[in-house]
């Protein structure tokens, strides 16, 4: 796994750069929709419970927690606060999302 490198803000998107020289910015609603936390995943089923329609477009982040060494607590502007995003997760959503990846 890659190690975060780099974390800034840049408008309402988060820039995430990593040490494997992946770096992609990320908006918050992209986030919300995949959020692992048991209110918007089934633990029983993994079914996913959230309806990506019910996250509005300009939703923001307020903040970013880091969560031992292994993942970070993001907190939207919905309120919602219970989301732990692995490290994994991230780098795979911001190498998805960097273009300039070979
Ligand atoms: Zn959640």
């Amino acid at each position: 796994m890659s190690t975060l490198v780099g974390l800034r803000r840049d408008g309402a998107a988060i820039c995430f750069t990593w040490q494997d020289g992946v770096e992609a910015c990320l908006m918050p609603r992209a986030l919300r929709v995949v959020c692992p936390c048991a209110h918007c995943v089934s633990e029983v089923t993994g079914r996913r419970l959230l309806d990506p329609a019910t996250v509005p477009d300009d939703l923001g982040l307020v903040d970013m927690q880091p969560v031992g060494n292994y993942a970070y607590r993001l907190l939207f502007d919905d309120g919602h606060d219970s989301g732990i995003f692995r490290l994994e997760l991230l780098h795979e959503m911001s190498r998805a999302a960097d273009g300039s990846a070979s």
